[in-house]
């Protein structure tokens, strides 16, 4: 015996006078005193099963125990509906069967939520995930999901790469995040860090003459979790020996483009624009910005110099954003309370700062009618992100945002930023990136102005992945570690086995790493990646469904050679 003959929803008019065994979930029973009808679903639809207690007295009995949520298994006619009772929103909704047995093959509690139920909270939606995952919106993203992955992984397969698993637990890989750590119970007191991301091992297999290798890697990082961030996510990782960046970005588009069409979507044109960094952070105040729509920064440093105004004279930076309407008192109140969020000292409209600009200055703003200016005046880093951020709200509110995609690379990043917290410098991607051809030498103390070959993937304002060209030279790659404030000795007992790969024919190479997560969320238009992953985490770093992450009896700690600080009574957590 078969349990099913076809699915649910595979059901349709040509079926009719078949007999058929169906089996699945019932997503609604309905008591027509006497009949009873049950929508019985799979994650390929619903199909109505009709129980006559006149034909069919011992399957009516059935039918009147079965409460949603019960598995059931039925054997009956497939008849049409009543033209009158034909429903054109179901796929099946010309037919139904007539039922001759039906089987409870489990059985439910009282659930604490509808299947499908839009309103539910989200703690209780993943404490009880496996109810959730039977609704339309999971399975839709966790299909897609593996579309996704299915195309991209035919695409690194014609494109002549190798899967080559590489190692979770491992030394730590500086890629700016805290590392998970694992204990040791045969070497209590050492630990693993889980691997931020395959970043050395993938460079350590070009150095193996590996040529083109990929991965499906999870990555994990110790950060605060958000919409577009859990603690363990996929990346598309992927690194090609002796190539150039252009080949590295080729690469990319194809995957993606490989990825739309597995999940049946006109793919973006290629080639993906190019946008340098200065050129993002100057006109968009963001290293990610959303390019669907305009409302791009404009520079007022220059025009404002010689300003009556103090503020404006003497601000290293004066830039504005031109808003396509005019701005009340008491909108300006509330977007200037949210640029002082951002860090703003203020921010200033046109109208209040007119006066002290002469004609010229005024005419240099070009603020058409109609329309008004917002500047914020202060060092360049705060006013781009402050008019960043501003950029955004403000489409989002006047809607200027359209329903397009647009995908773009920011190339020619910094290879070093100033660690605000530490005073030192430090990576702008990670480590191992290369200088730009012809900056290999820098002042290891002043390194501000060295170009790295590193390039981010950015699609509608969310950042999708890095890369970057290595470095493949021992020396240079030493040079980063002393700019970075690490003494070569340190560099050498943290990353000797880099350092030795790289001086025994290490080829040039390069690479990227694409969230998985991220690009999938934004193919299903899902807000937060929660929605693409089986089994995620809530903001507090929690699992509502086990949850983990739990207390452990002092024995355990002990085997693996650690003490908790504190921690709750293993028992009763
Ligand atoms: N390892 C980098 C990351 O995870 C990607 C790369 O440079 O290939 O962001």
């Amino acid at each position: 015996m078969s349990w099913r003959d076809l699915h649910c929803g595979d059901l349709r008019r040509d079926d009719i006078g078949r007999r058929v065994t169906v089996a699945g979930w019932a997503d609604t029973r309905r008591d027509h005193g006497g009949l009873v009808f049950v929508d019985l679903r799979d994650h390929t639809g619903k199909v109505q099963l009709v129980v006559n207690p006149e034909r069919a007295p011992d399957a009516s009995a059935v039918a009147h125990e079965v409460r949603n949520e019960f598995v059931l298994q039925a054997v009956g006619e497939v008849v049409a509906r009543a033209p009158e009772a034909v429903n054109p929103n179901l796929a099946t909704g010309e037919v139904e069967i007539q039922v001759e047995t039906l089987r409870i093959l489990s059985r439910s509690t009282p659930l604490p939520f509808q299947v499908d139920d839009e309103n539910v909270e989200e703690t209780i939606r993943l404490r009880y995930r496996w109810l959730d995952l039977r609704g339309e919106r999971m399975q839709r993203n966790l299909r897609l999901g593996h579309a996704a992955v299915a195309g991209i992984r035919k695409t690194m397969d014609e494109l002549g790469f190798v899967d080559v698993w590489t190692p979770s637990m491992t030394r730590g890989t500086p890629e700016g995040a805290r590392d998970f750590l694992v204990p040791v119970r045969l070497q209590p007191g050492r630990f693993f860090a889980l691997a931020q991301s395959p970043q050395l091992f993938k460079q350590l297999c070009m150095v193996g003459g590996i040529d083109r290798y990929y991965q499906i890697a999870t990555c994990w990082r110790d950060e605060d979790l958000r919409a577009d961030r859990q603690f363990e996510f996929r990346q598309l990782d992927l690194e090609l020996a002796f190539v150039e960046r252009q080949e590295v970005l080729d690469v990319m588009e194809a995957a993606v483009v490989g990825a739309f069409e597995a999940v049946g979507r006109e793919p973006p044109r290629r080639p993906f624009p190019h946008l340098r960094y200065d050129e993002a952070m100057a006109r968009y105040g963001s290293d990610k910005p959303d390019l669907r729509f305009g409302l791009e920064i404009q520079d007022a440093t220059a025009a404002t110099r010689g300003a009556a105004f103090g503020v404006f004279a003497t601000a290293p930076c004066v830039r504005y954003l031109v808003v396509p309407k005019a701005i009340s008192r008491s909108e300006h109140a509330r977007l200037e309370a949210l640029a002082k969020e951002w860090g703003a000292k203020g921010l200033a409209q046109l109208s209040q700062v007119s006066k002290f600009l002469s004609e010229d200055e005024l005419a240099a703003l070009a603020v058409p009618e109609g329309s008004s200016a917002l500047f914020v005046a202060d060092a360049e880093e705060v006013v781009a992100h402050v008019l960043g951020l501003l950029r955004l709200h403000l489409a989002r509110e006047l809607d200027l945002i359209p329903g397009t995609d647009v995908f773009h690379w920011v190339v020619d990043f910094p290879l070093f930023k100033h660690d605000e917290e530490t005073g030192d410098w430090t990576f702008m991607h990670h480590p191992f990136t290369a200088p730009m051809p012809g900056q290999e030498e820098w002042d290891e103390s002043s390194p501000a102005g060295v170009r790295g070959q590193h390039y981010d993937l950015v699609w509608n304002g969310w950042e999708l992945g890095s890369g970057s060209i290595r470095i493949h030279d021992v020396e240079v790659q030493e040079r980063v570690f002393r700019t970075m404030g690490m003494p070569d000795e340190e560099a050498r007992s943290k990353f000797g086995f880099l350092l030795d790969a790289l001086a025994m024919g290490a080829p040039p190479h390069g690479g990227f790493a694409m969230g998985i997560e991220r690009f999938v969320a934004q193919l299903a238009g899902e807000p937060d990646i929660r929605q693409i992953v089986a089994f995620p985490k809530v903001s507090s770093g929690s699992d509502p469904l086990t949850g983990a992450p739990t207390p452990m009896p002092p024995h355990v700690l002990a085997e693996s050679g650690i003490a908790a600080i504190a921690q709750e009574d293993p028992a009763t957590a």
